[in-house]
C-alpha cells in the first residue's frame, strides 16, 4: 500500500476519490501521466549466466525497470531456471542465436539450425517461442533476413550501444542511455558490473525525462508500451476468451475497493488484499491477461491463484493500463476458485486491476 498505509480502507478510498474523480479529467492524459515522453527498449545480450543473471533481474526489479533479454540458445538450454527467472521479473525473451557466431560466415542450413534450436529451446522452458531476434555482433545480410522471416522473427538491432562491452564506465554507460528517446532501443549486456552498476541511475534519468522502459513491438522493432506476456507475446492479437471483469468479483483482505479511474475496477492497496470468483474449467491450460496498471512507475505486482495454488504473478510496471499474460497456466478442471491477490506490497506501489481473460 502507498498512500494512507494506516488508515483504514473507507480513508483511502475517499482520498483515492479526491484524486482521480475530477470531472472531465481524459482518462488518457490521466493514465499516461508517468511516461508522458514515451518508451525505450533496454536490451541485454548473451545471458543468461549463473555469475550475473540474478544480480541484473534484481537491480531491474529494484529500479522498477522492464527489459528484453537476448538469450544466447546454449545458455539457455544450461540455464532453464534463470530463463524462467527472468520470465517471472517480467522481462522479455528474445533469440540471440544458439552459439554465438558471426551468422554472417554460416551457411542457410547451419543459420536455420542456429535459430530454430533456440527458439525451441526458449519455447519448451517457457512455453512460449520468442518473437525478436538480435544477431551476434549485429551481423546480418540478406540470406539471414529470410531465416528469420520463416521463424515469424523480427530482427532487432540497437539505435545507441552502450560500449559496456567495450569496456565503458558505469558512467559512459549512463550517458549513452540519456540519448535515448521515444522509442529507441539500447545495447547492453547480461555480464558486466558496471552495467549493472549503471542501472539505478538509468532508471532514475529516464524517469526524469518522462520516459518509461518498454517493450520492444514484433511489428516495428521500436520501444512502445508494454501490453503483453512477459516472454515475448504482446503483439497486440485481440482475444476471444472468457472476460470477467474485477468489480464482478467477491473483495477480501482490509482494503480492497472499487475504483473508476484509470478504469473501473478494483484497487488492491496491501498484501493479502484481493479479488475471487469461481470459474469452471473442461481443460486443465490456459492463457490468463489482466489489465491492469500500478499507481505509479513502481512495478505493481497481482498473484494468480487457482484452488489455492499460485500459478504465477501479473506485472504492471506504470500507470498506464496494460494486459500482462501468463501462458499456459496448468491448473485442475471443474469448479476452481480464482483469486487475484497482492503479496510483494512493499509500500511503494499500489495495484490497480480491470480485468481477467482467459483463453
Ligand atoms: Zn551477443
Amino acid at each position: 500500500m502507498l498512500k494512507a498505509k494506516l488508515v483504514k480502507g473507507a480513508v483511502a478510498l475517499v482520498l483515492f476519490g479526491t484524486l482521480f474523480s475530477i470531472p472531465m479529467m481524459p482518462v488518457s492524459s490521466a493514465a499516461d501521466a508517468s511516461c508522458p515522453n514515451g518508451y525505450v527498449g533496454l536490451t541485454f545480450d548473451d545471458g543468461p549466466n549463473t555469475s550475473n543473471t540474478t544480480k541484473l533481474l534484481n537491480a531491474l526489479k529494484q529500479a522498477g525497470l522492464r527489459a528484453t533479454m537476448f538469450n544466447i540458445g546454449q545458455n539457455a538450454q544450461n540455464n532453464p531456471s534463470l530463463v524462467r527467472d527472468q520470465a517471472t521479473a517480467g522481462m522479455w525473451i528474445g533469440n540471440h542465436s544458439y552459439t554465438h557466431p558471426d551468422m554472417t560466415t554460416l551457411s542457410s542450413s547451419q543459420m536455420s539450425s542456429e535459430i530454430s534450436r533456440t527458439q525451441q529451446t526458449i519455447q519448451s522452458i517457457t512455453g512460449t517461442a520468442p518473437k525478436l531476434f538480435r544477431p551476434p555482433y549485429g551481423a546480418t545480410n540478406a540470406t539471414l533476413k529470410s531465416i528469420e522471416t520463416q521463424n515469424s522473427l523480427t530482427e532487432v538491432l540497437w539505435n545507441v550501444d552502450s560500449q559496456d562491452w567495450n569496456g565503458a564506465t558505469t558512467a559512459q554507460i549512463v550517458v549513452a542511455a540519456g540519448r535515448l528517446q521515444n522509442g529507441d532501443v539500447i545495447l547492453m549486456h547480461d555480464q558486466y558490473q558496471t552495467t549493472l552498476q549503471a542501472i539505478p541511475q538509468i532508471a532514475q534519468n529516464l524517469k526524469s525525462r518522462g520516459l518509461c522502459s518498454g517493450m520492444i513491438s514484433p511489428s516495428t522493432g521500436r520501444a512502445v508500451a508494454p501490453d503483453g506476456g512477459s516472454s515475448g507475446g504482446g503483439d497486440g492479437t485481440p482475444s476471444t476468451g472468457t472476460k470477467k471483469e474485477t468489480e464482478s468479483m467477491t473483495k477480501g483482505g482490509q482494503y480492497t475497493s472499487n475504483i473508476s479511474s484509470p478504469f473501473n475496477g478494483v484497487a488492491l492497496y496491501a498484501n493479502n488484499d484481493s479479488v475471487k470468483y469461481t470459474q469452471y474449467f473442461e481443460s486443465g491450460t490456459h492463457n490468463f491477461s489482466l489489465r491492469g496498471a500500478s499507481n505509479n512507475s513502481e512495478m505493481a505486482r497481482v498473484d494468480l491463484k487457482i484452488g489455492g495454488q499460485t500459478k504465477g504473478t501479473f506485472y504492471f510496471g506504470g500507470s498506464y493500463p496494460a494486459v500482462y499474460t501468463l501462458n499456459n497456466v496448468s491448473h485442475g478442471t471443474g469448479n476452481q476458485e480464482i483469486e487475484l491477490v497482492v503479496t510483494a506490497d512493499n509500500g511503494t506501489w499500489d495495484a490497480y486491476i480491470d480485468y481477467l481473460e482467459i483463453n
